[in-house]
C-alpha cells in the first residue's frame, strides 16, 4: 500500500521494490539502509510476494533484532515472534534445536559463553597438565574461535610449529570435552548449523525452499563463515538482499571480512546496487566531521553523505585533567540536557574499552541520575545470577561439567578441590561427565558429590511440571543459594539480582509468547501451531502459511522448537549485554562504540579520546588497524542526531595505572570549524612532548577487552547418550495413590491424582490441583499425602 513507501526517497524506493534478486544496498550511516531493509519485508508481505515463514532476516545485536520486530509490527498486523528475525547467533541456535539430532547434539545442548568457555579451556588444560603460561589459555581460546571462524575443524587447521600443534592437540581435546558435556560455544553455533546444511542436502533444500526472501543488515561485518552460511541459504537462487557500509566495519579483529561485499557482489552476480547518500540522522555539522574523518581512510568503496537539516550545534570538545573530571563534565552536561527535557535514553556516552565505564557510572550514581549499561558486566554475567543459571542448567543436562564445576561447590558443602580432582580423573578415565563419574568415587568425598547428585536429581524431578519462572525460583532456594546470600555483608544487591532473574523469566515467556503457565521443560505448541515440535521429517510443504481473510500471512506453521527452559538459558547466554531487567526505565545509555552499531540519540558523547585508547594501541601493531579505528569513531560520531561531545583527559587511572595521554589524532582529522572548544585548545606538542614520550603507548598498557568479547570455542559430530528420562509406561505403580484420589501439596495445595507413570524412583503422578492446575510430580519428592 502506498503509505508503507509514502516517506521514502527515490532511491530507497526502488530499494524497497526491487524484484527478488540478489542486491547490495551500499550506503553511509543513517541514510536508511535498516529503514529500507524492515519496509520491504513489510512491502513483500504486504504485497503477498512473501509470507513471514518464507523470511529470513539476519541483523548484529539482539537489541537491533528486537528493534526490527518493533518496528515490522508497527508497520504491518502481524505477530513477528515466530519469525525467523534474529542474530547469525539466534538463528543458527534455533535451526539447531530444531534438528539437534542430525546435528549430533542432545536436545538440551547448553550455550557457552565467552567466559565460560574460557573457564572450560582452563580446565581441560588443568585435567591435561598442560602448562597454561607456555600456552596461556586464552590464546587457545583466541586460536579456536579463529579457526572455527574459518570453518575449520582441527583435522583442518594447518599447523607447522610445535606450538601450533600443540594448539591444535587441545582444540581436538577441547571439542571432544565439549560434545561430552553436550555444550556449545559461540562459534560452534555457527559452524555446527553450517555444516548441519551442508551435508544433509534434504535439510538444505527445505530450508532453500522455505527461505525466498533472506535479508542481512549490517553486511561488512560478517564473517567468513557467516558468508558462507547465508550462501548455502540461497541455494540457487541467490536471492540475498544486503545492506551494508564498508566504512562502518569494525570486527576485522573478529574476522570480518569487507571483502565479502566485493564478494558478493562478484559471487552473487548483484544485478542491483544501489547507493543511498541522503543521510536522515544527523545535522550538517556532526556529518561533516563524519565524512571528513572517514576520508583519511584509503580503501574505501566511495560514497558520501549529505544531510537537509542544517548545521545544527558546534561539537564540543572539552579537555578535561583527569578521567574524574571528564566523568563529571560529561554528568554536569547530561544534567542540562535533561533540564531541557530530553529523555535519559536519548543521551548516550561512547567508549572504546569497557574499563572506562566505571569512573563514569560512579559519577552518575552520586549524581542520582539512572543509566543502563550495554556490554561490561551484564546481568546475565553476574556471579549470581550465573550460579542460578547453571543449577538451571544442570536440571536440563546434568553432563554440563562447566555448570556442574560452577555450582558443585557452591554453596559450600565440604567439597574441596582434591574430591573434585579425583572426580575429574574418573571422568577421564571412564570418558564421561563428571556428573557421571560421581559413582566412582570412594569414600567421604563420594558421599558428599553423591548428595550433590541427589539435590540435581531432586531439583530435575521437582520442577518437572512447573513454569518457568516457578522453576527459577525454586531453583534460587533449593539450591541454597537464596538462603547463602541472605547471611552475606553484600548479599541484598546479590538476592534482587536473582529476584530479577525470576522477573526475567516471566518477561521471556510474555516476550516470546508463551502461556505464563507453560511447564518450563516441555515443548509447547503456540497457539495457531498445528504440526508436533520436531522439524526433522517436515513435508515439503510446510513453509506454506494460511492466509487470514484480510490476505495477510498470519503467524506460520512455526513449530517450536525450544522448551521455555532451554530458550530462556540460550536467550541469557546470547543476550548481549541488555540489561532486561531495566527495560522500561528512562535511563541514560552507557555502551562501548562496537555496541552501539546501527543505534542513534540525540545526544552523544565520545569520550577517552586519547592516543593509545582511541586510536587503541593495539591498532598500531595490525595492518589495517588505525583505519579501523577510524571506521570505529565514524560509527561513534555517526550515532549522534542533533548533540555531540568529545572528551579526553591528561590522565586517566585505568587497570590500576596512572596513565598520562595525549588527545587523540582524531581532533586534527576533524574539521576545525565544526569544532567547538570548551577549554582552551593547547598544541599536543606543546605540552607532553610529543607521543615517544607518552607513558601510555607501551605495547601492554592494557588488552584489548573487547577482542576477548562475544565469544567462542567446539564440539565434534558424535552423537551423545540420550539423558535418562522418566520412562514412559501408563502402568501404574506401586505408589500407594490411585487415579482420583485425593492428595494434598505443600505447595500446590489440595487436589485429585489425574495419572500415574513410572515406578519405584521414577514414579509420577499428574495431579489437578484446585488452584494451581495439572501439574506431574516426581513421588519420590514431592511429598504428596493422600487426603482420605
Ligand atoms: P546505520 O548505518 O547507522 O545503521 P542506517 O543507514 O541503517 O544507519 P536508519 O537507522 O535506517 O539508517 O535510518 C536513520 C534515521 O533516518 C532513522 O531515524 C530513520 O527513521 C530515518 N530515515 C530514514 N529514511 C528516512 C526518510 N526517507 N525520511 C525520513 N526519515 C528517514
Ligand atoms: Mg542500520
Amino acid at each position: 500500500m502506498p503509505e508503507l513507501l509514502a516517506n521514502l526517497n527515490p532511491e530507497q524506493h526502488a530499494a524497497v521494490t526491487l524484484p527478488n534478486e540478489p542486491a547490495l544496498i551500499l550506503a553511509g550511516a543513517g541514510s536508511g539502509k535498516t529503514r529500507v531493509l524492515i519496509t520491504r519485508i513489510a512491502w513483500l508481505i504486504q504485497h503477498g510476494l512473501a509470507s513471514p515463514a518464507t523470511v529470513l532476516a539476519v541483523t548484529f545485536t539482539n537489541k537491533a533484532a528486537r528493534e526490527m520486530m518493533g518496528r515490522l509490527s508497527a508497520l504491518l498486523p502481524i505477530d513477528t515472534r515466530g519469525m525467523w528475525i534474529g542474530t547469525f547467533h539466534g538463528l543458527c541456535n534455533r535451526m539447531l534445536r530444531a534438528h539437534h539430532r542430525d546435528a549430533g547434539l542432545p536436545a538440551t545442548f547448553q550455550i557457552l559463553d565467552t567466559a565460560d568457555q574460557l573457564s572450560a579451556i582452563k580446565r581441560l588444560m588443568k585435567g591435561l597438565n598442560v602448562d597454561d603460561e607456555k600456552y596461556p589459555p586464552k590464546n587457545l581460546q583466541y586460536f579456536i574461535n579463529n579457526a572455527k571462524e574459518q570453518g575449520l575443524r582441527p583435522q583442518h587447521v594447518d599447523a607447522t610449529d610445535s606450538f601450533n600443534l600443540k594448539f591444535v592437540e587441545l582444540y581436538q581435546a577441547y571439542e571432544q570435552q565439549c560434545q561430552r558435556e553436550g555444550v556449545v560455544d559461540f562459534p560452534e553455533l555457527l559452524l555446527r548449523c553450517y555444516e548441519l546444511l551442508a551435508h544433509n542436502p534434504p535439510l538444505r533444500a527445505h530450508y532453500q525452499a522455505r527461505f525466498k526472501h533472506i535479508l542481512v543488515d549490517e553486511f561488512q561485518d560478517t564473517n567468513k563463515l557467516q558468508y558462507a552460511w547465508l550462501k548455502l541459504l540461497a541455494g540457487e537462487s541467490n536471492a540475498i538482499f544486503a545492506v551494508g557500509d564498508d566504512d562502518q566495519s569494525i570486527y576485522a579483529f573478529r574476522g570480518a571480512n569487507v571483502g565479502n561485499m566485493r564478494d558478493f557482489e562478484h559471487e552473487f552476480k548483484v544485478r542491483h546496487l544501489i547507493k543511498l547518500e541522503q543521510n536522515y540522522r544527523s545535522h550538517g555539522h556532526i556529518l561533516d566531521a563524519a565524512n571528513q574523518l572517514i576520508a583519511n581512510n584509503s580503501r574505501r568503496l566511495g560514497k558520501n553523505l549529505r544531510t537537509d537539516a542544517g548545521h545544527g550545534e558546534p561539537v564540543r570538545v572539552y579537555e578535561a585533567a583527569t578521567d574524574s573530571q571528564e566523568a563529571g563534565w560529561i554528568v554536569e552536561e547530561i544534567k542540562a540536557l535533561i533540564s531541557t527535557g530530553l529523555a535519559r535514553g536519548e543521551v548516550a556516552v561512547l567508549y572504546r574499552s569497557n574499563a572506562q565505564s566505571r569512573t563514569i557510572e560512579h559519577t552518575l550514581v552520586n549524581a542520582g541520575i539512572a543509566y543502563r549499561v550495554y556490554g561490561g558486566l551484564r546481568f546475565f554475567e553476574r556471579q549470581e545470577v550465573k550460579h542460578a543459571l547453571a543449577y538451571l542448567r544442570l536440571i536440563d543436562n546434568p553432563n554440563d561439567d562447566t555448570a556442574f564445576a560452577r555450582v558443585v561447590n557452591f554453596p559450600a558443602r565440604g567439597i574441596g578441590a582434591r574430591s573434585l580432582e579425583q572426580l575429574a580423573d574418573s571422568a577421564r578415565l571412564y570418558n564421561c561427565s563428571m556428573a557421571a563419574a560421581i559413582p566412582y568415587v570412594t569414600g567421604k568425598a563420594g558421599s558428599s558429590l553423591g548428595s550433590f547428585a541427589n539435590l540435581i536429581a531432586k531439583m530435575r524431578a521437582e520442577t518437572q511440571q512447573m513454569s518457568l519462572p516457578e522453576t527459577v525460583e525454586y531453583v534460587v532456594r533449593a539450591s541454597g543459594l537464596a538462603e547463602f546470600y541472605q547471611g552475606e555483608r553484600e548479599g541484598q544487591d546479590r538476592l534482587e539480582n536473582l529476584q530479577e532473574l525470576v522477573n526475567a523469566a516471566t518477561a521471556f515467556l510474555s516476550e516470546e509468547g508463551y502461556g505464563l503457565d507453560t511447564p518450563a521443560r516441555s515443548i509447547p505448541l503456540r497457539p495457531g501451531a498445528t504440526s508436533a515440535p520436531e522439524i526433522a521429517a517436515l513435508p515439503d510443504d510446510a513453509a506454506s502459511v494460511v492466509l487470514d481473510p484480510a490476505g495477510i500471512a498470519g503467524p506460520a506453521q512455526n513449530p517450536d522448537t525450544m522448551t521455555p527452559l532451554a530458550g530462556f538459558l540460550s536467550h541469557a547466554s546470547l543476550e548481549a549485554g541488555d540489561n532486561q531487567a531495566q527495560a522500561g526505565q528512562d535511563a541514560v545509555q552507557l555502551m562501548t562504540v562496537h555496541a552501539a552499531k546501527g543505534l542513534e540519540f540525540t545526544a552523544v558523547f565520545i569520550t577517552g579520546l586519547e592516543e593509545g585508547l582511541f586510536p587503541h594501541e593495539n591498532s598500531a601493531l595490525e595492518q589495517d588497524g588505525l583505519e579501523e579505528e577510524r571506521r570505529l569513531m565514524y560509527v561513534a560520531i555517526t550515532r549522534a542526531k542533533e548533540r555531540l561531545y568529545l572528551s579526553f583527559a591528561q590522565s586517566r587511572l585505568l587497570h590500576g595505572q596512572t596513565r598520562y595521554n595525549i588527545r587523540s589524532r582524531f581532533f586534527d582529522e576533524l574539521p576545525q570549524e565544526t569544532l567547538k572548544w570548551l577549554t582552551p585548545k593547547v598544541e599536543a606538542g606543546a605540552r607532553w612532548g610529543g607521543r615517544s614520550d607518552n607513558a601510555g603507548w607501551g605495547r601492554d598498557w592494557f588488552a584489548r577487552p573487547d577482542r576477548q568479547a562475544g565469544g567462542y570455542a567446539g564440539g565434534a559430530a558424535v552423537e551423545q547418550a540420550p539423558l535418562p528420562a522418566f520412562a514412559n509406561t501408563q502402568r501404574a505403580a506401586e505408589t500407594g495413590f490411585k487415579i482420583g484420589q485425593a492428595v494434598f501439596h505443600t505447595k500446590f495445595g489440595e487436589g485429585t491424582v489425574t495419572a500415574l507413570e513410572g515406578s519405584g524412583a521414577d514414579a509420577r503422578a499428574q495431579v489437578k490441583f484446585k488452584r494451581h492446575g495439572e501439574k506431574w510430580l516426581a513421588l519420590a519428592v514431592a511429598k504428596l499425602q493422600a487426603v482420605e
